[in-house]
């Protein structure tokens, strides 16, 4: 056993793994990654991230390779059977994140691009063909067992009857749905229902292909469907398993190309996968235990209606980033990673939630029962999605006076700061961020300047186009992005975190350094 002790040793390197890897490589420690493939998986499960997914993707560097292949996509309409749209979801938006609304894509090219980040970082070791199978926690590091697995000339993984052990100071299971680590630990799983099985079917087109109706669920009580693009070059359906119906006759490509005969033939596509998912839901009640910690589908799992399964992990990765790097510089008492399952655990509950209710609508096969549902769409009566889950636990702003904003994602606009000019993060650099559109430098107290130089925060004023000739170094606000976030949310300062949620803001200036001072009791308080 070598003596070496990894800041982090990461089981498990799907997209939630790649990204945790990246970040981590990023600040500049040492990983050590294990992956029982013996290769990057060459088959897609996500199709669909969003735009707070996009900037963490442009955060640790690839999002310009993402962008080559990604279907920003404008709308998603769920129809009926008849062809009646029920619903539309309006994606031709940028969204807060300084990206579009919300994009298609196919996996393995996103993985590729994630694989390319991870290898930027010389701190970072991707081990492929290596199995976890025993963990060991002691007090200042986990040891974790590893077996060897080699891929023979039939394809098949054998074990070499290598085996090794490695020591982390903190370990973290990326390592999927039957997450071992879970299991490992013993860390309670609960089961929140949906039990449902589709055939997925993912091709390749052989020339571009266009729909009036490209992306989107067709909600027929004779078979739910649904369609959509993987990026520009694939597409992917996705419809329901009958009840009674017979799980071989539908892995069988001529019962999948009847099924899409509306869509597409043999001439347009190969066909590149043919699988049945059986879609499910659970969250761990426990999303750590002493140095180790879970992020992904390890820690939660969802149907895919809404398409946020791999965009929570992601954020689960970018959370846990954030404050392992503060822990592993000393920057902050280790007492700061309980906030992650206090943040992210609520966050993705309600997004489980949702994502069930709208699997249980689309999944409706009674015919009257299906029927009530489009009568309610028709007359209104359907309440309309409720607003995308923000953070209300943790290391945000508690105080009586917190700020409406709090907890929410903070905004990226494009700016010009010193001949350079791009989207904000890639102008003036990442982690905590403060924004104001005033000059907060006379305002702070000694304690806030200290807090704000140890988290090497940036501190931003972006002002507006009209006044750039007159100030000297000036960020200029070249999109009005920040303008029309301080109006529209009556707010003059936000300080951000680096996973971009706003710990909290201010609408009067002089409030600023007291906000300051919160976030600097938010991280005492969990040193005491
Ligand atoms: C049909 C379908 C459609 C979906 N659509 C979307 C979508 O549109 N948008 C979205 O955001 N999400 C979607 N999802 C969910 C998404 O695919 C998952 O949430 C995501 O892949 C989880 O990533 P992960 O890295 O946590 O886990 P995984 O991708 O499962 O990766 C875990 C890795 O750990 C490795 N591993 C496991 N055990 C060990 C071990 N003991 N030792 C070493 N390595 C190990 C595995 O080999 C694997 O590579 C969809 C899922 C499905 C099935």
């Amino acid at each position: 056993m070598s003596d070496e002790i990894f800041d982090v040793v990461q089981i498990g390197y799907g997209p939630v793994g790649q990204a945790l890897a990246a970040m981590l490589g990023q600040r500049g420690h040492n990983v050590a990654v294990f992956e029982r493939h013996s290769s990057l998986y060459a088959l897609p499960r996500a199709g669909h991230f969003d735009h707070e997914i996009m900037r963490i993707f442009q955060s640790v560097g690839c999002a310009e390779q993402i962008e080559e292949d990604v279907f920003p996509a404008t709308k998603y309409q769920w129809r009926n059977g008849k062809g009646e749209t029920l619903i539309t979801f309006d994606w031709d938006q940028v969204g807060v994140s300084g990206w579009m609304s919300d994009y298609l894509m196919f996996q393995p090219y996103l993985e590729n691009a994630l694989h390319h980040a991870v290898q930027q970082y010389p701190t970072v070791s991707v081990n492929h063909g290596w199995e976890a199978v025993e963990i060991t926690t002691h007090a200042d590091h986990v040891s974790l067992e590893l077996r060897q697995y080699m891929v023979d000339a039939q394809g098949r993984q054998q074990a070499t009857g290598e085996t090794k052990t490695v020591k982390g100071r903190y370990l973290v299971g990326a390592d999927g749905a039957n997450s071992f680590v879970r299991q490992h630990l013993n860390l309670p799983w609960t089961d929140l229902g949906f039990n449902e099985s589709w055939v997925v079917l993912d091709l390749k087109q052989k020339g571009p292909v266009h729909y009036e109706f490209d992306n989107g669920q067709i909600c027929d009580p004779k078979r739910p469907l649904c369609l959509f693009q993987l990026g520009k070059s694939h597409r992917r359906f996705e419809y329901m398993v009958m009840p009674g119906e017979d799980r071989e006759t539908l892995l069988r490509p001529e019962h999948a190309w009847e099924t899409i005969r509306p869509w597409m033939a043999p001439d347009d596509a190969d066909l590149i996968r043919q699988i049945i998912y059986t879609f499910k839901s659970g969250l761990a009640s426990q999303w750590s235990k002493d140095r180790v910690f879970l992020v992904g589908d390890a820690a939660h799992l969802m149907p895919p209606f809404l398409g946020q399964g791999m965009c929570s992990g992601v954020r689960d990765a970018k959370n846990l980033a954030w404050k392992l790097d503060l822990v592993l510089k000393d920057k902050a008492d280790a007492a700061l990673l309980e906030t992650y399952q206090q943040e992210r655990s609520p966050h993705v509950k309600e997004i489980i939630d949702l994502a069930v209710q709208v699997g249980k609508i689309s999944c409706m096969v009674d015919p009257e029962a299906a029927e009530a549902r489009d009568q309610a769409f028709r007359d209104g009566a359907v309440p309309p999605p409720p607003p995308f889950p923000i953070l209300r636990d943790g290391l945000i702003d508690h105080s009586a006076e917190a700020h409406s904003v709090t907890g929410e994602l903070g905004p990226q606009g494009q700016v010009r700061h010193l001949g350079k000019e791009g989207r904000c993060d890639d102008v003036l650099g990442l982690g905590w961020q403060l924004i104001s559109n005033f000059d907060v430098d006379e305002l702070l107290s000694d304690g806030s300047r200290e807090l704000l130089q140890l988290l090497e925060t940036r501190v931003i004023r972006p002002i507006p186009v009209v006044d750039e000739p007159n100030v000297a170094d000036a960020v200029v606000d070249i999109d009005g992005t920040y303008f029309r976030y301080f109006s529209a949310n009556n707010v003059s300062a936000i300080l951000v975190r680096p996973d971009f949620y706003v710990f909290g803001g201010v609408q009067d200036k002089a409030d600023i350094d007291a906000l300051i001072l919160r976030l600097r009791d938010g991280f005492s308080k969990r040193n005491d």
